[in-house]
């Protein structure tokens, strides 16, 4: 048996993965990365670029619908789904081209295989063992399936995105990120979409006034039909094989001949033998770490969705480059990603943007009394001029006499690309009174942020 050896490998080629073995590899280390799939992982194939690859074609969808008030007279012919499918595969080909090209320039090894942990500093893959002095787990996540009768009917995010043709009916499961986006997309493409939730609303972590507005604009928009505690009781396959959803309070969705379950991930830690190398994980097959990515093993770190910190790539493509700058970087001994003031987008129509701390989360921390918000509900121009004006919901959350900016939520056309410069600034502590002295932009929606009485 042949055995290579590395300074720095990445078990896993998606966005921690790669950031962290090509910034390894800059900073001089021997690095290299082993792969069981598509390079770029969950958020390149099946995740954040394909979906948003369909959120744009479900933007345009409702351009198209609003357009006749700016003066266009678009003829609705029927929506090819295939087409948009050719057109956003196309593209993620291309993205895998880049980081073969990437890891070429900077000289990291592309191991195609499934690892396996033989030992605290060795893997196994395609028959080789390999060991490295540092060893990253990245491996990610996979969609949950819930364990009611009939699941296997359903498909999962990955199976969406595997979908060549358009869904007459469907049923999305659960109420997080990825359950607005999709069925939304859904909807906003033609399809009669119906979003189950178990309880009296989706995305109940966020600031309520958001949530309530995004409520009220899938009301206005009509393309997704909310079904609220709704809990999933059973699936049933007919003979033309279409499916009856059945719900615990006896609702039956009928017809439906698409069921994606979007109830949450897990960890998929489980069969890359951890054991083998001592690394602990939790009950649920999180691998926990301490702030620099250590996992309870030396030279063993973990990064990504499967540390359970904030499951969003940028997240894990920081804290891969933090944990190789800190491991080859003299300079930089004590770098670490900082999980504080992460701002999310979700991509639902509108885009919901936000950072920092829900006023109730603001309440908990400083008390009522050092707490303080601005609201701002307005319609955007792009509404404006037409006949659905859709309101737009922004607000701040302020702590302390000097009303320091600790949290900004928003729904609105464009909040998808207003908060990042915003999250800047409230990192960096900007108060309210900064946010004012700032001259606003005019005519945007972002204003609003910096005009709140
Ligand atoms: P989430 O964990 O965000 O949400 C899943 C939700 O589904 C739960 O919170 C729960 O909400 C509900 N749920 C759980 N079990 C059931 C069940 N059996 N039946 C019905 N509903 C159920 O999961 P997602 O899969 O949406 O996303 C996973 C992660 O991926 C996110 O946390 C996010 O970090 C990341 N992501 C980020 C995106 C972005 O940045 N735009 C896009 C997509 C994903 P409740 O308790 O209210 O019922």
């Amino acid at each position: 048996m042949t055995q290579r050896h590395f300074d720095y490998l990445s078990i896993g080629a998606g966005s921690g993965g790669i950031a962290s073995a090509n910034r390894a590899a800059m900073r001089g280390a021997k690095a290299a990365v082993i792969e069981a799939k598509v390079v770029g992982g969950t958020c390149v194939n099946v995740g954040c670029v394909p979906k948003k690859v369909m959120w744009f074609g479900a933007h345009i969808a409702e351009a198209i619908k609003y357009s006749e008030a700016y003066g266009f007279n678009v003829e609705q012919k029927p929506f090819d789904w295939g087409r948009l499918v050719q057109s956003r595969e196309a593209y993620i080909e291309r993205i895998h081209g880049g980081y073969h090209r990437g890891f070429e320039s900077n000289q990291v090894e592309f191991i195609e295989g499934f690892a396996k942990f033989v030992g605290p500093n060795t893997v196994e893959v395609n028959g080789e063992q390999i060991t490295a002095d540092h060893i990253t787990i990245a491996v990610g996540g996979r969609p949950t399936i819930p364990n009611v009768p009939g699941a296997e009917y359903g498909i999962d995010s990955d199976g969406f995105f595997a979908l060549t043709e358009q869904p007459k009916k469907a049923v999305v499961v659960g109420a997080g990120y990825i359950a607005v986006e999709l069925a939304q997309v859904l909807g906003a493409l033609g399809t009669d979409s119906h979003l189950l939730v178990r309880r009296d609303r989706p995305l109940r972590s966020f600031e309520p006034a958001i949530i309530d507005q995004l409520l009220e604009r899938m009301k206005q928009d009509a393309t997704v039909t909310l079904h609220t505690q709704s809990e999933v009781a059973k699936v049933e396959k007919q003979a033309d094989g279409t499916l009856h959803v059945h719900t615990v309070s006896n609702e039956v969705i009928t017809d439906v001949d698409c069921l994606v379950w979007a109830i949450g991930r897990e960890p998929a830690t489980d069969a890359i033998n951890l054991e083998a190398a001592g690394v602990e994980a939790d009950e649920w097959g999180y691998i926990r770490t301490d702030k620099y990515q250590n996992t309870n093993v030396k030279g063993i770190y973990a990064v990504g969705d499967i540390t359970g910190e904030a499951e969003l790539t940028p997240v894990a493509i920081k804290a891969g480059r933090q944990l190789a700058e800190r491991l080859f970087n003299k300079d930089l001994p004590d770098a670490h990603m900082d999980y504080s003031l992460i701002p999310t987008i979700v991509f639902s129509h509108p885009p919901i943007g936000t950072v920092g701390l829900t006023e109730q989360e603001a309440i908990e921390k400083y008390g009522e009394a050092e707490v303080k918000v601005y609201n701002s509900s307005f319609a955007a121009m792009y509404n404006a001029v037409t006949p659905h004006r859709a309101l737009s919901t922004f607000k701040l959350v302020c702590a302390g006499s000097d009303e320091k900016v600790v949290g900004m939520h928003g729904i609105g056309e464009g909040m998808d690309e207003i908060l990042q410069g915003f999250a800047v600034a409230i990192k960096m502590g900007a108060t309210k009174a900064q946010f004012d002295e700032t001259v606003a932009l005019h005519p945007t929606s972002a204003e609003e942020f910096v005009t709140m009485r």
